[in-house]
């Protein structure tokens, strides 16, 4: 079947997201998602909950800081520890059971692996919906994805629950998180979507200001 799957969502657990479990599926399901992966900064164990909380299928994953930039790993068993290189980081996500992604590997203000991006990993986003510039940052994300003959997937970095889906990965795979990282690994996947439209981009910044006053 074709999975459509937003493979790039950060929940509350994350400090910069709001986004509820309750928000991540009803916008999943609103945006006529089949699967959504979660992959909050340098932890694991939201992902691993919210699975348990919900019969939509969540990709478990994480979005690892490593030494040279952000690395999303999707279905991982275990913790990743940050501050690693990209390749130590890679084989960890590997040893963990899970696929290593480089994610917006061009985007600025975003800790991007630039350079370090290797034939070692298993895909490229390049389509990140929140990466700036993001024509020029896709377009790169595509030209190294090319070079290195790795597969493309494509996920919003959501942190505000109605971005959600508007970008998603299209996978060729059963309703399953091993047979969708499988088909990943084998190229059987197309990234879908695009930029924010600006009026998310804009109410995403009011939202993090208002969540940083609140907390103040
Ligand atoms: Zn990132
Ligand atoms: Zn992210």
């Amino acid at each position: 079947m074709q999975i459509r799957a937003d493979l790039h969502v950060h929940t509350f657990y994350s400090d910069d997201s709001i986004i509820t479990p309750q928000d991540l599926v009803f916008y999943s399901k609103k945006r006529e998602l089949t699967a959504v992966a979660v992959t909050d900064h340098n932890k694991i164990g939201s992902a691993l909950a919210i699975a348990q909380q919900t019969d939509f299928l969540i990709i478990p994953g994480i979005e690892v800081s490593s030494k040279d930039g952000h690395i999303v790993g999707l279905n991982v068993n275990m913790p990743i520890p940050r501050g690693r290189s990209s390749e130590e980081t890679v084989d960890l996500i590997h040893k963990a059971g899970g696929i290593a992604i480089a994610c917006h590997p061009f985007a600025l203000f975003k800790n991007s692996l630039s350079r370090h991006v290797t034939a070692k990993f298993d895909a490229v986003e390049t389509i990140n919906s929140s990466s700036f510039p993001f024509k020029h940052a896709s377009r790169k994300a595509q030209e190294v994805a090319e070079k290195f003959n790795l597969p493309r997937v494509a996920g919003t970095d959501a942190h505000y629950g109605p971005v959600i889906g508007c970008a998603y990965t299209v996978i060729d795979a059963d309703l399953s998180v091993e047979s969708i990282v499988k088909a990943i690994k084998i190229g059987r996947c197309k990234p879908c979507g695009g930029s924010l439209p600006l009026r998310l981009r804009l109410e995403n910044q009011s939202r993090f200001v208002k969540k940083y006053l609140r907390n103040k």
